[in-house]
């Protein structure tokens, strides 16, 4: 039997359903190949970040999500840091992404992966054009100059999946990864960690002792820049729990309870519900492109769960890929958008990787090594609260940026990153951060499926110059016509276009040369 859709996704966890998502919603045809027959109930990938909920909002389900939540909608979402155990006299509850909030047009959520899983796949089935497949596993990939075949087996019977593109948002063992020979590389921390699922009132009162927070992050100078942290999955009992296990033990035999009750400080009663195992590694593909093959999410990048980027950053991979795939799909972007998936993405997870997530570890483990409460209090007291802060303000560096790809009209000189600093200032290569309309409508919301001029007090000869040259690209575009006041003055610029993924591709005062336009829709890269 043979199946053909324009795109074979392979893997369907949330990055592979999400990317399904976008692609329908831009009139492409997916068919999805997932092995599982059902959702895994691990309550792992719970954060949702501003940027996520953008997504979530225009694939319609961001309400849905709020909806689907276990934890009430008003707990909040930061974190606690305590130096020893969870009942210690030093802690912090530094301020974290909450401080990002005005920089997007959606709040964050939190609640277990599974919960998002199952919205998405609900929303894909309202969708048409996508073909979901469970229970099967891709075995093998393929690709010619005209397209790719995939082919997928359940109990021993085989089907043929055909298609012009795949991709692979397969988790971290890809088939799609292996079998397109891209190599990963990164940096091992060779230590095995151990996720345990668990019920606890008693934990849950006990840490009534804080404000109001979701994780509660141990450091001590025997985990060596590592951590041990809790998580709430709901508000009454159910937790998760992560620690490295401790060297030369065998994972079966440790006593996890043991491990809990010195990290909390307290002996609770507990009913642990699975426990699972993680290498502590950094692993992140050279490339994220092979000719027709494409990889996103873990496929591409995985990680430490600190700081909860896996799932944030493999959505974000989806949807920087998704609108290139339809736009060359549509005839007209050109292959240098296919080129730039990769260029774009992949160095922002290698700095994820190893300056933010291994930069953490590496400022803890430096802290450990040098401050004690027993060897100067004022200065461990000092030192401990700046690096609580450190932490959040690691975090509120995460402003990805694609300045220097070649689809992007931003200054020369300019390197793809994930640090950045979060500005009002419409940047091209960056994010738009949001505003609202004189209508009362958000800018972000306003934005076509296609690129989007949004001309704030624009001349008008220039707009249609711009729209004449747009069309002429053959480049789909919706113009957005406002005034500079109520805050979009501080855009800093009277013409803004904005990409189908709302980063801005180029911001000016005059409409730009044809060849720039089509260099931006990856037609002509040398322009
Ligand atoms: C404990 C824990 C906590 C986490 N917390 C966070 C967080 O707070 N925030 C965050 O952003 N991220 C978090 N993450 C990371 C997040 O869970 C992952 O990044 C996310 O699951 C990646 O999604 P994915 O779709 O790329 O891959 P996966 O979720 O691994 O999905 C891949 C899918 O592909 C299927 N598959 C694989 N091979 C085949 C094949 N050959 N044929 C058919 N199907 C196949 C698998 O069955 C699977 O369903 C956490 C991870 C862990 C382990």
């Amino acid at each position: 039997m043979t199946t053909t859709s324009q795109v074979v996704i392979v893997g369907g966890g949330p990055v592979g359903v999400g990317l399904a998502l976008d692609l329908a919603l831009r009139g492409v045809t997916s068919t999805i190949v997932e092995r599982r027959p059902e959702l895994s109930r691990i309550p792992k990938g719970q954060g949702l970040s501003q940027r996520t909920m953008e997504h979530m909002q225009r694939w319609g389900v961001a309400e849905d999500l709020r909806r689907a939540r276990l934890l009430p909608p008003d707990h909040a979402i930061g974190q606690i840091t305590a130096y020893g155990n969870l009942m210690s006299d030093f802690w912090h509850a530094s301020p974290s992404r909450e401080l990002l909030a005005p920089y997007y047009s959606q709040a964050n959520v939190r609640l277990p992966q599974y919960q998002t899983e199952a919205v998405l796949r609900r929303r894909l089935e309202d969708l048409p054009g996508v073909q979901m497949l469970l229970g099967w596993q891709a075995t093998s990939v393929e690709q010619d100059r005209h397209g790719v075949r995939v082919i997928a087996e359940r109990d021993g019977v085989k089907q043929e999946l055909e298609g012009a593109y795949v991709v692979g948002c397969d988790g971290g063992h890809s088939l799609v990864r292996e079998q397109s020979d891209i190599a990963r590389a990164g940096t091992d921390f060779d230590e095995l960690v151990a996720l345990v699922v668990f019920r606890s009132r008693e934990l849950s009162q006990a840490l009534s002792r804080f404000p109001d927070r979701s994780t509660y992050r141990v450091m001590r100078p025997d985990l060596e820049g590592y951590w041990e942290f809790f998580g709430r999955v709901d508000e009454d009992e159910e937790f998760f729990f992560h620690a490295p296990v401790p060297r030369g033990q065998d994972p079966a035999k440790v006593d996890f309870a043991a491990l809990m009750h010195r990290a909390a400080g307290l002996d609770f009663a507990c009913e642990i519900d699975h426990v699972g195992f993680w290498d502590l590694r950094v692993q992140v593909a050279t490339e994220y492109r092979a000719g027709r093959a494409f990889i996103a999410g873990d496929a591409a990048h995985t990680h430490p769960p600190y700081g909860g980027f896996g799932l944030n950053n493999g959505l974000e991979d989806a949807v920087n890929l998704g609108w290139k795939l339809a736009a060359v799909l549509d005839g007209w972007g050109g292959e240098a958008l296919l080129d730039s998936y990769s260029l774009e993405r992949q160095p922002i997870f290698r700095d994820v990787g190893e300056d933010i997530i291994g930069g953490w570890i590496r400022d803890d483990r430096a802290f450990l090594e040098q401050h004690s409460p027993e060897a100067d209090l004022p200065e461990f007291e000092r030192l401990f609260e700046e690096t609580t802060r450190g932490f959040g303000a690691r975090l509120r560096g995460f402003e990805p940026h694609y300045d220097g790809s070649p689809v992007i009209a931003g200054p020369p000189g300019g390197v793809t990153s994930a640090h950045g600093t979060h500005t009002f200032v419409a940047q091209a290569g960056h994010h738009l951060p949001p505003q609202t309309l004189t209508s009362g409508a958000s800018v972000i919301d306003s934005l076509g499926p296609g690129f989007t001029l949004l001309a704030l007090d624009a001349d008008e000869t220039e707009i249609l110059a711009f729209a004449a040259a747009m069309r002429r690209a053959g480049v789909p575009l919706t113009v957005v016509r406002d005034n500079v006041s109520g805050g979009r003055e501080a855009y800093g610029s009277p013409l803004i276009l904005v990409r189908p993924d709302q980063f801005v591709a180029w911001t000016g005062v005059q409409a730009p040369t044809d060849d720039l336009l089509r260099r931006l829709a990856g037609q002509d890269a040398t322009a």
